[in-house]
């Protein structure tokens, strides 16, 4: 991975740190700031306050992140018996709160300032202004919805944005996949492990995802493709019995039964707000090495937010402790060096 020098300055800065503080009363400081309270952010947060960091998490306007949308977990290891996204949620935040961690619930992080290093200042919608030594950013990403009638009401109840997630859930049922890029395919060829049959619904005539994926998918035999067509509105009762769609080339509209709703027309990682500031790649992915550092010292990331390959609870969790853990050494070392510095007397100090 190769990193941009953008930005990177770094060390502690003292004068810095008071030129921030300086720029109003109230400032609060913090050892380090988690920003988001998914998965990634309250592993990132039972971390570092077992390593009594006394981590402040700003939570978002979604404690749990998009594991809070979800109806029925199965694949996150402890829990054979499988449990909801809520309790997890609840469990997660219980156990990083037992350590120490505080969680500003029902804030968001509305603007930042890497620039001048650590410490970073931020603010949140609430108008409150802080400087953290450290920041962990887990502010996840969100699926594209189709945001046609049904669609919010049925989520968890037969409409999916995951198939590694939901797919077991539809053994030997009907699926309508909704996209025509590489991962509408992909997800579509791991759902015939579960499904009967799935329908993949295109709104143009020809895929866009890749060749060998295009291949596979015409090969086999449970796919059908319903092309130049959109879903108009997701019909069910207490789960998804039909999508409505309309033919752009006839204008046709037909109700066509199925059980599940899989969408996959496209996901964007939550990373506006570090833009010009943190280095991100083409799709907007905030860019990290393997210790989950950002091209800004002092400053990591972790889930969603700069993982466009798993993008699931586990690996999200293991990213969060992962960054917490590098946040961790990164401040013992910055602030031992810190301590080792001559201290020069200011003219009026
Ligand atoms: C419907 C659904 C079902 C799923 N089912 C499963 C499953 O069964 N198994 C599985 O492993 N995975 C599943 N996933 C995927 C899993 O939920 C994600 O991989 C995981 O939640 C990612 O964790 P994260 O912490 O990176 O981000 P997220 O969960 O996206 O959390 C991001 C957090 O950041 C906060 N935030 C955003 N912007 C700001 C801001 N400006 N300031 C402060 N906070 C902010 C949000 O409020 C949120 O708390 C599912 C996802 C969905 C949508």
């Amino acid at each position: 991975m190769t990193m941009s020098n953008e930005g990177l300055s770094l060390t502690l800065n003292a004068s810095a740190r008071s030129e921030q503080v300086a720029r109003g009363e109230g400032v609060q400081h913090e050892r380090v700031i988690i920003i988001g309270s998914g998965p990634a952010g309250l592993t990132a947060a039972l971390y570092t306050a077992r390593a009594n960091l006394n981590p402040l998490v700003i939570a978002g306007h979604e404690l749990g992140g998009q594991v809070s949308l979800t109806y029925e977990i199965e694949n996150y290891p402890g829990f054979p018996q499988g449990l909801s996204g809520q309790e997890l949620v609840e469990l997660m935040k219980a156990q990083a709160e037992r350590f120490g961690a505080r969680i500003k619930l029902f804030s968001a992080v509305t603007e930042v300032d890497f620039s001048k290093g650590s410490p970073f200042w931020l603010k949140t919608d609430d108008g409150t202004e802080y400087l953290a030594d450290a920041v962990i950013v887990t502010v996840g990403a969100t699926a594209r919805r189709l945001n046609v009638p049904g669609e919010k009401e049925f989520t968890g109840h037969g409409v999916s944005y995951c198939a590694t997630c939901d797919g077991f859930f539809f053994r030997d049922q009907n699926v309508v996949v909704v996209g025509g890029g590489d991962s509408a395919l992909e997800e579509a060829l791991f759902l015939t492990r579960f499904a009967k049959r799935v329908d993949i619904v295109h709104r143009r005539d020809q895929l866009r995802a890749g060749a060998t994926l295009q291949q596979r998918a015409f090969a086999n035999d449970k796919i059908h493709f319903i092309w130049d067509t959109v879903v108009e509105e997701i019909i069910g009762d207490e789960k998804v019995r039909a999508v409505r769609l309309r033919n752009l080339k006839t204008g046709e509209v037909r109700d066509y039964p199925t059980d599940g709703v899989f969408i996959f027309i496209g996901h964007d990682p939550n990373s506006d707000l570090f833009k010009g500031q943190l280095e991100r790649d083409e799709f907007g992915y905030l860019v990290t090495d393997r210790l989950m550092r950002t091209n800004i010292e002092g400053v990591f990331a972790a889930g969603e937010v700069q993982d466009r390959i798993y993008r699931q609870v586990a690996t999200s969790v293991g990213q969060g402790a992962a960054a917490a853990m590098s946040a961790e050494r990164w401040l013992a070392e910055h602030e031992a060096e810190r301590a080792s510095q001559p201290h020069t007397v200011a003219p009026n100090e």
